[in-house]
């Protein structure tokens, strides 16, 4: 019997007012190849209380993948990006050994929904350095009645051209029309899917929104009934095999490099400003103990 867990999100306060859907890490499930963070942001009117503004903050170790459902941010770096980053259009950022970033929705926008993941970087490839790719297009590849946009690795034989450091899939997964889809998976892989928006159920079950199903390893399609606006986010990769160690943006080894990353960002050190942010810049939280990757 193949796996499906339900691995309900938790509520996350991304600081001014919103509060976002936590899908990964969980306890049970702490990464999905090496996707080590998922969060739902909305849907929501983004006004007032429930706008996206968080404050210059710095990542080491990994890649953001923002992806907009509606509304835009306007993301920051202090490689001197600006980019806007408008629904299907995927924002891709490699801290490697040190970034630091701001995001915003625009008031311009009145919804917001989207997603920002994280993937972990490899041992040999985690001080690459930084960089910020934008882009506008994507592969879409239709499977029965649903539209896969192939944001990261490949799906069915459509490649993404996004930059990634291993063996990985992310795909947003669109019902058209109601009706069913079967996907071809690769049964090396790990994978989840999260539901974002409408009806869909795997075998039977129904999928619950902003709950994570964790669909295990060895499966070599993935058979979906749904109701057209379904809208899923899939995503898989080969078991990551390296333990990780996550505290506040940082995605690294050992508590010395979180601590050493903590203080280089108090004093100024290896992550520049981001030009053009109007505020302040976050503070890191106090380190308190010594970090261990979880058992
Ligand atoms: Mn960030």
């Amino acid at each position: 019997m193949l796996t499906l867990h339900a691995l309900p999100a938790r509520l996350a306060d991304l600081g001014g007012g919103l509060t976002v859907h936590r899908a990964l890490p969980q306890r049970e499930r702490r990464m999905v190849g090496p996707w080590c963070f998922l969060d739902h942001m909305g849907p929501v009117a983004s006004v007032g209380d429930h706008a996206l503004n968080v404050a210059p903050h710095p990542h080491i170790g990994l890649q953001t993948v923002t992806w907009m459902v509606e509304g835009e941010v306007l993301h920051r770096d202090s490689l001197g990006n600006a980019q806007l980053i408008r629904p299907g259009q995927l924002s891709l950022m490699t801290a490697g050994r040190g970034i630091a970033h701001s995001e915003e929705s625009q008031s311009t926008t009145g919804r917001l929904h989207g997603v920002q993941l994280w993937t972990a970087l490899p041992d040999a490839q985690r001080d690459v350095a930084p960089a910020f790719d934008h882009h506008p297009s994507l592969p879409v590849q239709s499977f029965g009645e649903v539209r896969a946009t192939i944001l990261m690795g490949s799906l069915g034989g459509a490649l993404s051209p996004a930059k990634s450091y291993s063996p990985i899939v992310g795909a947003e997964l669109l019902a058209t029309r109601d009706g069913k889809a079967e996907l071809p998976l690769d049964p090396a892989f790990e994978h989840a899917l999260l539901p974002l928006a409408g009806t869909a159920s795997i075998d039977g079950t129904t999928l619950v929104i902003d709950t994570l199903y964790d669909l295990g390893q060895g499966r070599d399609r993935l058979g979906l009934d749904v109701s057209a606006g379904a809208r899923l986010m899939l995503i898989g990769g080969a078991p990551f095999g390296e333990a990780i160690l996550m505290w506040w943006n940082f995605v690294a080894r050992t508590h010395d490099e979180i601590a050493s990353a903590r203080a280089d960002w108090e004093s100024h050190r290896r992550f520049p400003p981001v030009p053009g942010y109007p505020g302040e810049r976050l503070t890191a939280p106090p380190l308190l103990g010594h970090l261990m990757p979880p058992a």
